[in-house]
């Protein structure tokens, strides 16, 4: 099997060196092409300038930032692509962006999977992601020997846009924590309670999770080094609202979260870690 990876960033560098590991990778793309080109060198791969390069690949990853990126991608891989060959993306991005993607590479037998992950760049490092996938199972068996050169756990949840669907409940998970942990970390800066003691004694009871055991200790340390930039919640907050609305649920934690990550990034800390919501909570 070749791979080919577009979008070699947090996610898609580690992802992509697993598939090295693993004897599969062929090839790797990023929308500036020195970044392509580092990582080609050192993983002894090709650097393809962009998507149409990647013609020879059975199988070829994604992980770009939002909806116009995967489109763009998706579209040179339709021109190039053998019948067989398998697209998967790994992008938090709208259902109806793979629903679209689907319907443009199956009349040429061409796989499309939307295929988000969970786990944060530690998983993507760690190998141990939670892929949610959507679409036909025929691709998935196909694409399987290369998802789980990162995979924990690998889960088909239905057809086109299940995975997007999935991803999109996951990151409603991920606002209502965040929002729960930078508010109880602020409160605990202001009541004065030493961050050594306050994060490992929080996370060994019921108040433990992933966010704080991972962001805790960094962000009462002023350190908002990405991780996940508040600008890529941002864009998910917004998919996930309109899918909301929509669906007519209650959505108070994606209504503040929103307004929260919007303030953010309008004071110019879109390039900072999630935890950075920290500096919000603290108040004026
Ligand atoms: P990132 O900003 O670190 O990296 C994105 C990479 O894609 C960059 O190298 C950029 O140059 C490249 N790129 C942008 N547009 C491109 C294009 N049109 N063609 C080719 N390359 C392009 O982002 P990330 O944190 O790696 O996230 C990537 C995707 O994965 C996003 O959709 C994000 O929401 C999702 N995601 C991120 C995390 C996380 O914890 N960081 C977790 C799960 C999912």
């Amino acid at each position: 099997m070749k791979v080919g990876f577009i979008g070699l960033g947090a996610m898609g560098a580690p992802m992509a060196r697993h598939l090295q590991a693993r004897g599969l990778l062929a090839a790797v793309a990023n929308r500036s092409p020195a970044k392509a080109q580092v990582l080609a060198d050192e993983l002894g791969v090709r650097a393809a300038a962009d998507a149409s390069q990647l013609g020879d690949c059975d199988v070829v990853m994604l992980c770009v930032p939002a909806d116009a990126d995967v489109q763009g991608a998706v579209q040179a891989l339709a021109g190039v692509l053998a019948p067989g060959a398998v697209v998967v993306d790994h992008s938090t991005v709208a259902m109806q962006t793979a629903i679209d993607a689907q319907a443009l590479l199956a009349p040429r037998g061409i796989g499309f999977l939307d295929a988000p992950v969970s786990g944060g760049v530690e998983g993507a490092r760690n190998g141990k992601l939670s892929i949610m996938v959507g679409g036909e199972a025929g691709a998935l068996e196909r694409a399987r020997p290369a998802l789980e050169a990162y995979a924990l756990r690998i889960t088909h949840m239905g057809g086109p846009g299940a995975g997007q669907a999935t991803k999109a409940v996951n990151q409603v998970l991920v606002a209502g924590i965040a929002q729960a942990v930078c508010e109880g970390l602020a409160l605990g800066e202001k009541l004065g309670l030493s961050a050594d003691r306050l994060v490992p004694t929080l996370a060994a009871g019921a108040a433990g999770n992933w966010f704080l055991d991972k962001r805790g200790a960094t962000m009462l340390a002023d350190s908002f080094t990405p991780g996940f930039k508040s600008a890529l919640l941002l864009k998910d907050l917004r998919i996930v609202q309109a899918m909301a609305a929509q669906a007519g649920i209650r959505a108070t934690v994606i209504g503040q979260s929103l307004a929260d990550y919007s303030e953010l990034v309008d004071k110019g800390f879109g390039d900072e870690d999630t935890s950075a919501l920290l500096r919000i909570k603290r108040g004026p």
